[in-house]
């Protein structure tokens, strides 16, 4: 009898950069997809690499133009860390993204405000294998899975090389376990979870929460 896949969400945050290339590829050559969470100074460098990605059906989500730490900064700064990195997302790749994922994990109400109000969803994650800390293919493989389970969400970095490395045998790894590697947008429609603009999320499986 066919089992049926567990939907869990892998993403990259911090590209596109060249170590961006062997996980889009590799998620290619498996019929995978993930969600890149791409920053406008570098989307500015390698819109190709961003093309590539939403060509072979990954999501690309927003994660501002330059990576401040937003609770820092007033509504209509956050607004400007928000909406050039939407219009360059569509402009690249023809769609307009519709996941958020704020620097540092890092959001206060008006982070949430300017979100609404730029019709986003904050994503943040319930697996953090702190790769932009140690860089190693090793521990990032063990961290994963050891916590990975149906409707998890994956932080990981693309800019760095160990993630780079490891994806390749990582996402066979997690097919071969059962698992079906899915968009954040797709992960959450899988578990008839409807999106809401200015609501901060961890994981299907995880409360979310709300603007007050
Ligand atoms: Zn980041």
């Amino acid at each position: 009898m066919k089992q049926f896949s567990k939907p869990i969400a892998l993403t990259f945050d911090d590209g596109p950069t060249p170590t961006s290339l062997p996980i889009i590829e590799a998620l290619a050559a498996n019929h995978c997809a993930a969600t890149f969470f791409v920053n406008g100074v570098q989307l500015k460098k390698y819109p190709e690499i961003t093309a590539r990605a939403a060509g072979i059906g990954c999501e690309i989500g927003n994660h501002t133009s330059d990576h401040r730490h937003l609770p820092e900064l007033d509504y209509d700064e956050i607004i400007r860390q928000i909406e050039p990195t939407t219009a360059q997302i569509y402009a690249i790749t023809g769609v307009r993204p519709t996941v958020m994922r704020p620097p540092f994990g890092e959001t206060n109400e008006t982070v949430r405000r300017a979100a609404r109000d730029c019709r986003f969803a904050l994503i943040n994650w319930s697996i953090d294998p702190k790769d932009w800390d140690h860089n190693d293919p090793g521990i990032i493989r063990e961290c994963i899975i050891n916590q990975v389970k149906d409707g998890a969400l994956i932080l990981c970095h693309d800019r760095m090389s160990g993630t780079a490395e490891l994806m390749p045998h990582l996402i066979s790894e997690l097919k071969e376990r059962g698992y079906q590697l899915v968009t954040v947008s797709q992960l959450f429609r899988a578990k008839h979870i409807k999106l809401i603009h200015g609501t901060l999320y961890y994981s299907p499986n995880d409360q979310p929460e709300s603007l007050s």
